[in-house]
């Protein structure tokens, strides 16, 4: 039940608060947001950094892999081991608060001299080139990718072998371009697939086998265009799709794209879900206005997180109790307004923690408690403080807020939110945000386009995007899994690969449309002008079991 209207000074939306997000905020003792759902997405993600970068550490003075570009000398970074080191200490650059000035001046002021990790992968072997990864193997370009091996060009890539250009893979083994697959083995070119194997061109299917071509199918095998195939004849196609010929794939997902269309489509995907709004949700039970979450309980506004509760505005990783809060976890517990907190609980502005807990306005800690602006206090103390400094940043407008868009130390174009919530070179001003047009190629080279059959060896030089311009490289490892699968070449560089990704995942937004069998409302990801036959959750399981 809407108890309360409030119209954002950014977008000018009026939004609705709910009774049970009053109750939420007065248990994490925050006031009402002053900005829509969508706009606090929006500065939280321009605080997510998501393109690659080389630049060299500020501690050792080596050159590594980062998502902070080299071009931003605001901005002071580790490589991992520096950043571990026992020798960094950010405590050493605490200081007062100050209460004549403005919180987040001097959160700013802290910030320009406490390094930062310089790409947040830990742990991994020969995967130098990966952000925000743990335990991979041989992987490269990805981005939140834990636990696995040959994985190149991606997003959220969980438990996975031999995967290129996946977005939301996990559990899986050997494909490529997959969007939301699970436990699939050897599947291609595929959308909302789950426990599928030898497949390829396929969308919302569960449990197929040696499908082509088809949506919405259970527990089929041998199927092309939804309808049974001989096993020669699946044999004969899957042949001429994987032989490497560029024309011949182009032409199928020209067709497959056509076909898809004319079929049903669910308002949304939700799997083993109770009381959800939202899309590709599983396993979850009163989740609203959330996307791509699974094993959450109590959550409202929130993206990429799992096994979370009592969580809104929150993107990625998990936790308890969190409040406008980007990439806090594993185990975070009472975490507000605050970014990459590791096992952190009780923590509220802060930024990039390990191991701590009550601290407050604090930025690259470890082990750390009873700190305000990184200044050791005893308990008492910081009781008394943080409860003081709440006050001053009532004072000043701040208390409530997420950290400005204006105060992030990455350009907007480089981060989650240009991938998600795109602005342009002239619109970014109005939101606070910076652009930083992307850095010139190291040389220019006379690239060609990747060729149109798979070659025999590899293009040791460069291939030029035939979207960008920009050269690209075919890497070793990649190229064996193109010859192993019998792929053509990307014609695209990896930026463009994955806004192909982003695209093919569809928007996170709900629109108000009606069943196209029932006719009664409901919430989908598709746009009423979207022409796909979109059912209902309930009439979209009737037709498809
Ligand atoms: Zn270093």
């Amino acid at each position: 039940m809407v108890v309360m209207k409030r119209v954002c000074p950014v977008s000018g939306k009026e939004f609705g608060v709910a009774e049970t997000d009053r109750e939420f905020y007065d248990k994490m003792g925050v006031p009402v947001p002053t900005l829509c759902p969508e706009e606090r997405m929006r500065r939280r993600l321009a605080w997510r950094p998501s393109r690659f970068f080389l630049r060299t550490c500020d501690g050792c003075g080596e050159r590594v892999f980062s998502y902070f570009d080299p071009r931003l000398t605001t901005v002071v970074a580790y490589c991992e081991e520096c950043y571990r080191s026992d020798e960094f200490d950010a405590t050493v650059h605490g200081r007062s608060y100050d209460f004549s000035r403005p919180f987040f001046d001097q959160f700013s002021e802290l910030s320009r001299v406490v390094p930062r990790h310089t790409s947040n992968a830990i742990q991994n072997e020969n995967s130098e080139y990966i952000l925000c990864g743990h335990r991979n193997k041989n992987c490269y370009m990805a981005d939140e990718i834990d636990f696995s091996r040959e994985c190149f060009y991606g997003y959220n890539i969980q438990k996975c072998q031999d995967i290129v250009e996946g977005l939301y893979v996990r559990d899986s083994e050997i494909g490529y371009r997959l969007v939301k697959a699970e436990n699939c083995y050897n599947v291609h070119y595929s959308r909302n697939v789950f426990h599928c194997s030898d497949s390829a061109f396929l969308a919302n299917c569960r449990s197929c086998r040696h499908c082509l071509f088809s949506t919405n199918l259970r527990q089929k095998e041998y199927y092309v265009y939804n309808q049974p195939v001989s096993k020669a004849e699946y044999e004969r196609l899957w042949g001429l799709l994987f032989g490497g010929d560029r024309t011949l794939v182009a032409k199928a997902e020209r067709a497959f794209g056509e076909f898809a269309l004319r079929q049903p489509v669910p308002a949304v995907l939700q799997n083993q879900c109770e009381d959800c709004t939202g899309s590709y949700l599983t396993n979850s039970k009163n989740v609203r206005d959330s996307f791509c979450c699974d094993n959450c309980q109590d959550c409202r506004y929130c993206w990429d997180i799992h096994f979370s509760r009592d969580c809104m505005d929150v993107n990625i990783y998990e936790g308890e109790l969190m409040y406008e809060s980007l990439h806090c976890g594993p185990q975070a517990y009472e975490n507000r307004f605050s970014i990459l907190t590791w096992h952190s609980t009780q923590v509220t502005y802060c930024l990039e923690l390990n191991n701590c807990s009550h601290l407050f306005g604090c930025r690259g800690l470890k082990r750390k408690q009873y700190c305000v602006l990184n200044k050791q206090y005893s308990a008492a103390e910081y009781a008394d403080l943080s409860v003081k400094v709440i006050e001053h940043m009532k004072s000043t407008g701040e208390w409530g807020e997420f950290f400005p868009i204006a105060m992030s130390p990455v350009p907007y174009n480089q981060t989650m939110a240009q991938d998600l919530l795109p602005l342009t070179p002239t619109t970014v001003g109005e939101y606070g945000a910076r652009w930083l047009d992307p850095l010139a190629p190291d040389a220019v080279v006379a690239g060609r386009k990747a060729p149109e059959r798979l070659p025999a060896k590899r293009p040791v030089e460069l291939l030029t995007c035939v979207e960008t311009g920009r050269p690209y490289p075919v890497t070793g490892p990649e190229w064996r899994f193109y010859t192993r699968v019998g792929v053509p070449l990307p014609m695209v560089a990896p930026e463009a690969r994955m806004r192909r990704l982003w695209r093919t995942l569809g928007e996170r937004r709900l629109y108000d449309r009606r069943c196209a069998v029932s006719g009664e409302p409901m919430l989908s990801t598709y746009s009423p002008e979207r022409t796909e036959r979109v059912l209902s959750v309930e009439a979209y399981l009737q037709e498809t079991h």
